[in-house]
């Protein structure tokens, strides 16, 4: 009887339907793209207070050679003056306007050497809490991994459950009829048999008319549901 080979072939669908569920359900699930955006956010974060603090070190490193090197100049400057090389005094007063111009740029040079070293604890700080905020993010996409790996080995051990039942099912199951349903399936959104239950089919709740449920009763053909077109058998009241 054909009724009674696609109900086996119904207790397949069962199972596929389980299956699909669970892969949908897992699909859902994120494997730690959310942790490991805003990990990438707390790195970079990270990453531009480091190169602002190395910015302030830099710039703290280039004026201090600066001032060293007026430094220098005013010290042979001086020489030059006070050596007994200079005669006229058009000379000496060039000299002394170099002076001063050394004196002033020397002063430039250490104030904003100060100004930058009032820069550095506060930079230091930042880079701290980027840095604490960064540990923190990385420490949650390991949390999340750990996690993940869990739900996706619950994932795979109920679905090698449901594939160990599918195959005892299929067993059971006409081969021809199994070859039809799976077409079937492919083409109407994993559903490829429906139970009539109550005159209606559990696939697409259309009811039967009236002559197609004697035929489903007799159970000889191989019947479709007229609206959702997927394979139908019949199923006493429920
Ligand atoms: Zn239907």
């Amino acid at each position: 009887m054909i009724n009674q080979a696609l109900k086996k072939i119904g207790r397949v669908q069962k199972i596929d339907s389980l299956i699909l569920e669970l892969q949908h359900k897992f699909s859902l699930i994120d494997p730690g793209r959310g942790a490991q955006a805003a990990l990438e956010q707390a790195k970079a974060n990270f990453e531009q207070a480091e190169a602002k603090l190395k910015t302030i070190r830099a710039e703290v490193e280039d004026l201090e050679l600066q001032s060293k090197s007026f430094e220098q100049k005013m010290v042979s400057e001086k020489n030059r003056l006070y050596s007994g090389g200079v005669y006229n005094a058009k000379d000496a007063e060039a000299i002394e306007r170099e002076l001063a111009n050394l004196k002033t740029r020397r002063g430039q040079a250490d104030d904003r050497i100060l100004e930058l070293w009032d820069q550095v604890e506060p930079a230091k700080a930042e880079m701290e809490i980027a840095k604490a905020g960064f540990d923190t993010a990385s420490a949650k996409v390991s949390e999340y991994e750990a996690k993940y790996t869990q739900v996706r080995a619950e994932f795979e051990e109920k679905l090698g459950q449901l594939n160990v039942a599918r195959t005892k099912e299929v067993a059971e199951a006409d081969p021809k009829l199994l070859t039809k349903y799976d077409a079937m399936r492919q083409k109407r959104a994993g559903i490829g048999v429906a139970a009539v239950v109550d005159g209606v089919c559990s696939a697409c709740h259309t009811s039967i008319p009236t002559k197609q449920l004697g035929d489903l009763k007799l159970g000889d053909t191989l019947e479709t549901c007229e609206n959702c077109l997927r394979f139908i058998y019949y199923e006493e009241e429920g």
